[in-house]
């Protein structure tokens, strides 16, 4: 019989599990038996639509045995089965090799669950099996095949006699080596516990002949000894358990086994639901952003459980784009066993069921933000740029959901702040709740513009993000106070006499300034005296729509490319600053120094916004002129 070599990546796996870097070998009891409940379900499912199929829920079993003697440990289930060609698809290479990547798992450490995050859990059997033998027989079918390996040599697959259908698993246990007792595998006290640990909420039953022993009341009577095929589990799945029954750890290790993270999440959220839409939903928040959840690969959804019974792996239309991050399922009663992806979309419970879970992710999110502040931060960490885009996209639709979940970093203290800590916190005179953009927390302290605001005591949410300011553009205001960019033309920071002051200075030099703005040849809209420069000589401001800093990123997106946005500028001067004096002693006695001087501060203001200086070579040739 010809042997079969693994795919070039199972290969590598099976030497990576062979030798064994991998501590939690036991959890190969725990792949077996989901792999076996998986293939029950299928059959399962097929008996609800399928009439012919003749199977009752009861009639389905995962059964266990431990042979000591022979040292093998036997798993049978009577579910589909698997044809020969899926007998090599499905055992011959990994099946989701897409993500296996090898880098990323030698950076991860010892007791990170590799098989969980790969789903690649039938290779763990060569973690404590030296050969491992499959038995098959699909439903329906006439024919069994039996595969065998001891990992390291390849497979073989030939037909078999096999009696009923599904599919039975021998593992061939290891010997014995100083460091490792396979034994324990074989133990029945070791196997009920593990199925505890790992597989109670299966939903069928796994039964396993147990040895009791009863002592007679009669103490020279010898103790007897029988033996019952026992359910180790308890079936019910933990959603349909009482909250009180359940410890975090259970939901924990139920998260890192069904979703494949190796990560506890952050949070989850047990509810049940009676009323328009009765249903339990079990959703997590997890601690970590999945390594492609920022691509487009990425598929957002929710397990769906038709009670009990899995009818789609991901139903996307349950969770809103903003928490695509959420984990988790609903088991609903009122939906139907064979509906179709199609009807799904346009079903009435289903939508009804995703406003209550996304009301709920809410308001489990703000509860975290309220009681726990530190542990939202990190959520926000990884997963807050999603509200942002959120409401962009849903142009402000996304609001009321998203508005109190945002957090910016600010001029307070530094540290992420509220849009409602911020108004809880805004002077009696302010008006607007300030912000300004900048690539970092340093480049903005850095703005000109942001000592005066600051001196005036007004506190400013600092933007380093790109969809920031797009966001709060369509957000529009925020309980009635409306954003103002601290760049902004129109910033209305003085009293009236300084107000006075600055109209009356701006009639002396209005000649000036109109000589400067023609220096710059259209570059910008306006020179004019600047209200915001405590200590600086100069900054930009925009006036229109479209800010400066929107101009950076919308100008950076391929799709505009050859489209150039402008954001309509003016130079800003400090009318108490030296240069300012300088500048007017220029106006009398020299104006083409002046005009070198008016390009110089345009360059300035430029490079302090963080936009390029336009003629670097001019700009260049003229400082030197001023050194030499
Ligand atoms: P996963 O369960 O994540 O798909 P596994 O490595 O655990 O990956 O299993 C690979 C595939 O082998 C399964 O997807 C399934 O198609 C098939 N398989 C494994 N065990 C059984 C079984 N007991 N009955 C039917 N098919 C099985
Ligand atoms: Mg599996």
């Amino acid at each position: 019989m010809e042997t079969k070599q693994f795919k070039a990546e199972s290969k590598r796996l099976l030497d990576m599990m062979i030798n064994s870097i991998y501590t939690h070998k036991e959890i190969f009891l725990r792949e077996l038996i989901s792999n076996a409940s998986d293939a029950i379900d299928k059959l399962y499912y097929k008996s609800l639509t399928d009439t012919s199929v003749g199977m009752n829920k009861d009639d389905f079993a995962i059964q266990l045995k431990a042979d000591k003697e022979n040292r093998t440990f036997t798993i049978s289930d009577n579910g589909i089965g698997m044809t020969e060609e899926e007998l090599e698809n499905n055992l011959g290479t990994i099946a989701n090799s897409g993500s296996f990547n090898f880098k990323k798992d030698n950076e991860l450490g010892d007791d990170v669950d590799i098989i969980g995050q790969f789903g690649v859990g039938f290779y763990s059997t060569f973690m404590v099996a030296k050969e491992v033998t499959v038995y098959t027989k699909p439903y329906g079918s006439e024919k069994a095949w039996k595969w065998q390996s001891n990992g390291v040599d390849g497979y073989t697959v030939e037909e078999c006699g096999k009696d009923g259908f599904g599919t039975e698993i021998v593992l061939k246990m290891k010997d014995n080596t100083d460091d490792e007792n396979y034994d324990k595998y074989l133990d029945q006290y070791q196997i009920q516990s593990l199925v505890k640990k790992y597989s109670d909420y299966i939903r069928f039953p796994i039964k396993m002949d147990v040895e009791h022993t009863h002592y007679p009341d009669d103490e020279n009577a010898e103790p007897e000894k029988h033996i019952v095929n026992e359910t180790l589990n308890s079936m019910t799945p933990i959603w349909k358990k009482n909250k009180n029954e359940l410890k975090d750890e259970d939901y924990n290790n139920f998260y890192t086994e069904k979703f494949m993270d190796y990560m506890p999440p952050l949070a989850h959220i047990h509810s049940k639901n009676e009323g328009i839409a009765t249903f339990d939903a079990l959703l997590y928040i997890p601690s970590k952003a999945p390594f492609d959840y920022y691509s487009k690969d990425y598929e957002k959804g929710l397990q769906l459980y038709s009670s009990g019974v899995l009818i789609m792996e991901k139903c996307a239309d349950l969770l809103p784009d903003y928490f695509s991050f959420v984990k988790g399922l609903v088991d609903s009663e009122d939906l139907s066993l064979n509906i179709s992806r199609e009807l799904l979309q346009h079903d009435r419970q289903l939508k009804i069921i995703a406003k209550n879970v996304e009301k709920s992710i809410k308001n489990e999110l703000a509860k975290m933000l309220k009681n726990d502040r530190e542990k939202y931060l990190k959520f926000y960490e990884t997963f807050g740029l999603q509200f942002k885009f959120g409401i962009y996209q849903s142009y402000g639709a996304s609001k009321d959901t998203l508005q109190d979940l945002l957090m910016w970093p600010s001029s307070f203290d530094g540290k992420n702040v509220t849009l409602e800590e911020y108004v809880s916190r805004m002077k009696e005179d302010q008006e607007e709740i300030y912000y300004a953009c900048g690539e970092s927390i340093a480049r903005i302290e850095m703005l000109p513009q942001l000592e005066r605001v600051k001196d005036k005591g007004f506190e400013v949410l600092y933007f380093t993000q790109d969809v920031d300011e797009f966001a709060i553009k369509v957000m529009m205001e925020y309980k009635g106070k409306k954003f103002k960019s601290i760049s902004d033309g129109d910033l209305d920071l003085e009293t009236e006499e300084e107000k006075e002051e600055t109209k009356k200075t701006a009639e002396e030099n209005q000649d000036m300034f109109k000589f400067m703005t023609d220096a710059l040849e259209g570059k910008v809209k306006d020179v004019r005296l600047s209200s915001k420069l405590k200590s600086h000589p100069v900054c930009l401001s925009a006036e229109g729509s479209i800010t400066i800093e929107m101009e950076k990123v919308l100008n950076s997106m391929p799709q505009n490319e050859g489209k150039e946005v402008k954001a309509e500028k003016c130079l800003e001067l400090n009318s108490s600053h030296p240069v300012f004096a300088k500048l007017k002693d220029l106006y009398a006695s020299d104006r083409d120094k002046l005009k070198d001087y008016t390009k110089l501060l345009y360059s300035q203001a430029r490079l302090i916004e963080g936009l390029s200086v336009e003629d670097p070579v001019e700009f260049a040739n003229l400082i030197c002129g001023l050194m030499v």
